[in-house]
């Protein structure tokens, strides 16, 4: 039987544990500021900076609300991005991706400063990353981290497979797990024979972004299986990357979609704001 991954109690037990901690920096005087910038109004966006803003909330941190109209030109968004990073009250500046088409995302992301990047997205926190330095990093994969740390799943000596190559999932999440002693091996749209790595794994990351597209074929008995996808079906319901119910028999553990590596990318989002007070 597959111990299931309850990201929702693991997340709010982080939560709890950084609440704590901004008590005790507030009594010494020091406070956290979340700089939240959104551009135009998707609605998904709205969803998510809402839920950002909550879970601050929760832990005691201040946040501040940019809500920009969709033709904000990038260069009026790169100004206040400057006016945020010369504040010395915002510890931490988000913008929500995606920002309209007319805006370059890299650009952006490369305008705020390391110092206050909470996202961990600046080529400066990746590259603090890859050579194993201190630095912000990004959300999901620290959450996925954290959910093997607090489930007791070890990493080092483990082959570790994780599949998708992004910039903001998968490529830190290789990173981490070779940080943690894994032997790690990174799949994408490329790679030959994916069934059969896959099925390698100790450990299989799956950040492919195609709904149920791994199975019970892709996957080793008692492997951990995470499933980083989240997709809307048809009926109304979530599903992940992983074919949840054809592989929860065959795996040690596995995330569940919603509630596995979901609500992680917020409460490391807030573990990166405490640790953006100085
Ligand atoms: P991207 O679309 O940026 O990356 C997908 C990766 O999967 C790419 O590297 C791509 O390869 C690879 N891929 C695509 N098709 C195949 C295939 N048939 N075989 C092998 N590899 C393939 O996605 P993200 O990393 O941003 O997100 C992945 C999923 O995770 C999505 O479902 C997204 O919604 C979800 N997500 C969830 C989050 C959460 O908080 N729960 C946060 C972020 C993402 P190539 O590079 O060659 O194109």
């Amino acid at each position: 039987m597959a111990k299931i991954i309850d990201g929702k109690a693991i997340s709010t037990q982080i939560k709890d544990e950084l609440k704590e901690i901004v008590e005790k920096k507030k009594a010494l005087g020091k406070q956290a500021t979340l700089a939240v910038i959104q551009v135009g109004n998707d609605p998904a966006s709205t969803v998510y900076v809402g839920n950002k803003k909550k879970a601050c909330a929760y832990i005691g941190i201040n946040s501040e609300s940019y809500e920009l109209p969709e033709e904000t030109t990038q260069e009026e968004l790169l100004a206040l991005i400057d006016k945020l990073n010369a504040d010395d009250k915002i510890t931490g500046i988000l913008c929500q991706l995606p920002v309209p088409k007319h805006i370059d995302e890299d650009t952006i992301i490369r305008r705020i400063s390391p110092e206050k990047d909470v996202d961990g997205f600046h080529p400066m926190s990746v590259g603090a990353l890859c050579i194993g330095e201190e630095g912000f990093v990004s959300c999901t994969p620290a959450g996925i981290m954290k959910l093997l740390e607090y489930s007791g799943i070890e990493v080092e000596g483990k082959e570790c497979v994780v599949v998708g190559r992004s910039n903001i999932v998968g490529k830190p999440m290789a990173l981490l797990l070779l940080r943690a002693n894994g032997t790690v091996t990174v799949c994408h749209s490329r790679t030959c024979n994916l069934k059969d790595v896959c099925k390698r794994a100790d450990i299989l990351v799956v950040a492919v972004g195609k709904p149920k597209m791994i199975d019970d074929e892709y996957i080793k008995d008692g492997a951990v299986v995470i499933d980083v996808g989240i997709h809307r079906m048809d009926n109304g319901k979530l599903c992940g990357d992983v074919d949840y119910d054809k592989v929860v028999d065959k795996c040690s553990a596995i995330t569940p979609v919603p509630g596995g590596v979901g609500p992680m990318t917020i409460a490391m989002l807030m573990y990166n704001c405490v640790n953006a007070i100085k």
